[in-house]
């Protein structure tokens, strides 16, 4: 029996998947005068506060999460 090979195989794969998810950037994101998740008017950077920095990751998250890699 060779299942136990098998299943480290798909273990192991599986960590290269969420290494490699870990390690992606972020898309290239401008500032455009306006909080990228609730497009509040904001100075600089591209949050108007941590909870919508959250909220935007999260988001792309559960978006790339839909796509079939
Ligand atoms: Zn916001």
């Amino acid at each position: 029996m060779h299942a136990d090979i098998l299943d480290e195989a798909a273990e192991r794969e599986q960590q290269m998947i969420e290494i490699a998810l870990a390690n992606r950037k972020p898309p290239q994101m401008v500032y455009t005068g306006e909080c990228h998740y609730c497009e509040s008017p904001i100075d600089s950077g591209h949050f108007c506060d941590a909870d919508c920095r959250k909220d935007h990751e999260a988001m792309v998250w559960a978006a790339s999460q839909r796509r079939v890699v």
